[in-house]
């Protein structure tokens, strides 16, 4: 005898400050989302130290307690947590049935709140030395690095923002970008050329993080990209600051992605695929903030209440 599986309204993909506030929404109107945490349960304000521009909180909040909070907010409305990864599904059949491996969910809406995830430079040396004074979070893994000198790399506002606050432990930061120009908010770029314990590098690439045998950092081979000339600059860690990446991957071909693999939506929430919404850092490369990503997070769990009216629970 077969049984019916148990159909959801609605499963959220990610549990950062997009996924958490499309859960309080949803589950607010009745829906018992599904949230599924992956890898980065939390998502980028996990590994946040003070928020210090979230509305409603006039001394600023750290980070991990906002997302805990936003956490207990949905549960007492009813949203269900599990931890999980996606493995597949098909976005041109519903009700949708995610396979996550273990087991299969179904469900009638989709909303893909699965953030970004940092860019590391790809370097078989940085690989193996991750956790061993590389590292891809200041905010994780500066206290480690107290009185030592340090890289970061990267030209934008996360490269600067992270050599800004590890200049509360190393005493030496080299900041190296491989451009001459920055991407920076001129406001980020002169507090980090301000500061005494920062020096930059520019035209400048990594070739090899050295260390491998000592299994912990010990120094950079670094590259002039103009001259070509290689050098070797000693230092005990290497944080990258060079962006995000979209984790989207597993949608391609079935939604719109951009070049850089971000979800391409429309009237702020809307894929390509009927019921599959998206909000957050996976569909947001220009504000990424957590306001903004609550804010479509919100947005995505109206849009899925209006899908559900129309086509039935
Ligand atoms: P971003 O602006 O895209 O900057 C990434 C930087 O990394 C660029 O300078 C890029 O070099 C470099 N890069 C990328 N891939 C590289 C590679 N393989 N090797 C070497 N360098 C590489 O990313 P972001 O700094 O994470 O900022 C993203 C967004 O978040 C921005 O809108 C930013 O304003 C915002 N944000 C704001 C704050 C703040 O206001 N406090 C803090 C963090 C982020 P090129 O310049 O040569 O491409």
């Amino acid at each position: 005898m077969s049984t019916t599986p148990e159909i959801r309204d609605t499963v959220i993909l990610g549990s950062g400050c997009a996924g958490l506030t499309a859960a309080i929404y949803a589950a607010r109107s009745n829906l018992k989302p599904l949230l599924i945490e992956g890898h980065e349960p939390g998502g980028q304000l996990s590994i946040t130290t003070l928020v210090e521009n979230f509305p409603g909180w006039p001394e600023g909040i750290q980070g991990p307690q906002l997302i805990e909070n936003m956490k207990e907010q949905a549960s007492r409305f009813g949203a269900e947590f599990r931890m999980g990864h996606l493995v597949s599904v098909d976005l041109s059949v519903r009700p949708f049935a995610l396979n996550l491996g273990s087991d299969t969910v179904h469900t009638r809406t989709l909303i893909i709140a699965s953030g970004a995830s940092a860019r590391w430079l790809g370097l078989p040396s940085e690989q193996a030395l991750i956790g061993h004074g590389v590292s891809s979070c200041a905010t994780c893994d500066g206290f480690f690095f107290m009185g030592k000198e340090i890289a970061v790399i990267g030209g934008g506002d996360s490269a600067m923002e992270e050599a800004l606050f590890l200049t509360r432990f190393a005493s030496k930061i080299t900041l190296i970008h491989r451009r001459e120009h920055f991407r920076a908010s001129r406001i980020m770029l002169e507090r980090a050329i301000a500061h005494p314990s920062i020096r930059f590098l520019t035209n400048t690439a990594v070739e090899e993080v050295l260390g491998l045998e000592e299994r912990e950092v010990r120094g950079l081979r670094l590259r002039h990209v103009i001259t070509g000339e290689e050098t070797v600059l000693p230092v005990s860690a290497m944080f990258l600051g060079i962006g995000h990446i979209p984790n989207a991957k597993m949608f391609a071909g079935q939604i719109d992605l951009d070049d850089d693999g971000y979800i391409k939506t429309h009237d702020h929430v809307f894929t390509r695929a009927a019921g599959v919404f998206a909000c957050g850092d996976v569909q947001d490369r220009r504000y990424r903030q957590a306001i903004t990503a609550a804010g479509s997070g919100c947005m995505a769990a109206l849009e899925v209440e209006k899908f559900l009216e129309e086509h039935g629970r």
